[in-house]
């Protein structure tokens, strides 16, 4: 589930896609029933469902402890604060429902099917309308008291560059400064129209790489992968994201899975089905659990 969009698949994995239908978000009211209407026709006229995995906008509670387990947040989407989502699916269909962040999500089918197989601890960056991060550590999606909602970190600004930034809460911090929002809000015009030449990719270059460092000198992840339609519209992003981290580092770790620059920088090995794929790769993990 996105924000313009939902992505409705059943099957069982990238090569075995049974029926796949695109949805646009509308309210609440309109586009939850309409998902449960898809899902109901392909459950009796396509294949049954053994579970359902949601991966969606956030912010989402995932505590399980917590009265709002299950439930949007505090979305600017109107309509959709404190929606529980995992309940209305719940009770419409008796299987397992798993519910995740559409950045957990990305990063679980990266892992299952990608180009994050056999890997333990990886990261899963989307740059879009916004930006977010899904962190795999020790094999596992990190949660503490919330999920991690890296698009808001504060990072150092590239040398000279004052803009405020666009974040309603933050202002210049990463999201404030690298969404294609922001590149356009800055731009005073669509990211899709700047020039490649133009000093503005520099600015959002060394802002991802500032997340990229945060996240080598934190979680130290072995990969991390860069999707969303800022970075697939604008692959020149990529090795100036590499070239901008390797000079904030400045030498300062020698880590084997970093010697290789092109492949520890990647975009995701599903390409633009990473996020369509993390409700699938929710629904078997949920599946699993369940079953276990
Ligand atoms: P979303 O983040 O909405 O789920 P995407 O990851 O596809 O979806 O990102 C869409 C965003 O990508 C748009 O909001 C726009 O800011 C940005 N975008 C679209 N086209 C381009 C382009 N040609 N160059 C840079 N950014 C773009
Ligand atoms: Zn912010």
């Amino acid at each position: 589930m996105g924000g313009t969009k939902c992505v409705c698949t059943l099957g069982t994995g990238p090569d075995d896609i049974r029926a796949q239908e695109t949805l646009p978000t509308r309210d609440p009211a309109t586009t939850l029933p309409a998902m449960a209407d898809l899902l109901s026709r392909w459950n009796t006229g396509v294949g049954a469902i053994e579970a359902i995995g949601v991966a969606s906008f956030g912010p989402i509670d995932l505590r399980r402890d917590s009265p709002h387990y299950g439930r949007i947040g505090a979305t600017p989407k109107a309509g959709w604060a404190n929606v529980a989502l995992l309940e209305f699916f719940a009770k419409r269909f008796a299987v397992p429902v798993g519910l995740t962040t559409d950045v957990i999500g990305a990063a679980l089918a990266e892992g299952r099917w990608g180009d994050a197989r056999k890997l333990t601890d990886f990261v899963y960056v989307t740059v879009g309308t916004g930006i977010g991060a899904g962190l795999i550590v020790a094999g596992k999606s990190v949660f503490g008291c919330h999920h991690p909602e890296l698009g808001h970190v504060r990072i150092a600004r590239f040398a000279g560059d004052t803009w405020p930034g666009s974040c309603p809460f933050h202002g210049d911090c990463l999201e404030g400064l690298a969404s294609g929002p922001a590149i356009a809000a800055r731009a005073g015009t669509t990211a899709g129209s700047i020039p490649v030449g133009s000093a503005i990719w520099e600015t959002v270059a060394h802002a991802l790489a500032q997340l990229a460092h945060v996240l080598v000198v934190t979680v130290a992840p072995q990969r991390i992968l860069f999707g969303g339609g800022v970075i697939s519209a604008q692959p020149h992003l990529l090795p100036r994201i590499r070239k901008s981290l390797a000079l904030s580092l400045n030498s300062y770790l020698h880590i084997p899975e970093m010697a290789d620059r092109d492949g520890y920088i990647r975009p995701p090995g599903l390409g633009t089905a990473a996020g369509p794929l993390g409700a699938l790769a929710v629904a078997a993990d949920t599946y699993a659990e369940r079953t276990a």
